[in-house]
């Protein structure tokens, strides 16, 4: 860290912060320059939680070397992470889908919906059993019920599944049947939650808030990374401009972005951030072609009739088509799919 004085910082004032940052635990190394004085402070920034260095008299800024997110980002390790689930590889060489309706309804309809993602070619199946919904008057989810739905969807296809926690006190019982544990865009701040889902042993699916930041994501990582969980996947999915034409607005720039600052994967869920299922097929291939690790989708049997997203979620038969568009974008960026 780099503390720079005021041009009129007394010698007085340099000393009092050198002195400061002394008594922290860093060691300092002044510069005089012919206007300005720059302190250089080496010692680990966290130590700085408790005091408050920029308000003291002739202190101009605090400018940070590294970054904030000392465990999500590449500064410590550069390898990119491979999260394993199953027998599923994210964040490697191959693509990996995950796809399924928004919520679970009944069982018959979600496993018919599962066999038929799995035929096309996902390998992660979605469903929503606690849902956070806009309107405390919009289906809630199936909850317990639904998961047991989810599992069973599971013994009959075999793929490894993805829910959303949007409580602490549900995340021991989700994280009992499912084996992603998805943490919602309206979630990404909520700082209780992620060290909760950071004691688990799951993998974690973060979800980018809707008006995050990059850096604020990554330290919603840092969280759960922190509390010892290092198994997340990162996932884009829009956020909050002044256009409307799409429920969001997908940040494709932060593929590329996420992948220079962190060595987490990184997925893209081209269904919430766009709200239209015309369009989910175009993102798709655009987020494969900027470097994603794999995409999150929302698939219906009957998207007329679902509870919930209905109008964002592709049909099987239009599902089928986008996985066999997409295999030849991903054999042209060097990925498997
Ligand atoms: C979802 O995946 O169903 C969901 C609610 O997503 P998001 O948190 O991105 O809105
Ligand atoms: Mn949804």
């Amino acid at each position: 860290m780099i503390i720079i004085m005021n041009a009129n910082a007394t010698q007085q004032q340099i000393d009092n912060v050198e002195k400061k940052l002394f008594e922290i635990g860093f060691k300092t190394h002044p510069i005089y320059g012919d206007v300005k004085t720059v302190i250089g402070a080496i010692g680990d920034k966290r130590l700085l939680s408790t005091h408050d260095i920029s308000s003291m008299p002739g202190v101009e800024a605090l400018v940070p070397i590294m970054k904030p997110y000392k465990l999500a980002g590449k500064e410590l390790k550069r390898e990119a992470t491979i999260v394993k689930v199953r027998d599923v590889e994210i964040g490697g060489k191959d693509i990996v889908v995950m796809a399924g309706p928004c919520a679970i309804e009944n069982e018959e309809n979600y496993i018919q919906a599962a066999i038929k993602v799995k035929e096309a070619g996902a390998k992660i199946l979605r469903g929503g059993a606690f849902k956070p919904r806009t309107s405390p008057y919009a289906f809630q989810g199936l909850e317990e019920e639904g998961l047991k739905i989810m599992a069973k969807a599971r013994e009959h296809t075999g793929l490894a599944l993805v829910t959303e926690v949007v409580d602490t006190r549900d995340v021991e019982l989700i994280a009992s049947y499912t084996d992603i544990i998805q943490v919602g865009a309206r979630n990404m701040q909520n700082f209780k939650l992620l060290h909760e889902v950071g004691l688990t042993n799951k993998a974690i699916l973060l979800k980018r808030g809707l008006a995050a930041t990059i850096e604020e994501w990554l330290m919603a990582a840092e969280y759960i990374m922190a509390a010892g969980n290092q198994n997340i996947i990162l996932c884009e999915r829009g956020i909050r401009t002044y256009e409307t034409a799409t429920r969001n607005t997908i940040d494709m720039g932060a593929i590329p972005v996420v992948k220079e600052l962190s060595h987490l994967p990184i997925v893209v869920d081209p269904s919430h951030a766009s709200g239209t299922w015309k369009y989910v097929n175009a993102l798709s291939k655009g987020a494969i072609a900027t470097g994603a690790d794999g995409l999150i989708i929302e698939v219906h049997l009957d998207p007329c009739n679902a509870l919930c997203d209905g109008p964002q979620s592709l049909k099987p038969s239009k599902y089928t088509e986008l996985m066999n568009e997409l295999r030849p974008v991903a054999q042209a960026v060097g990925r498997n799919l």
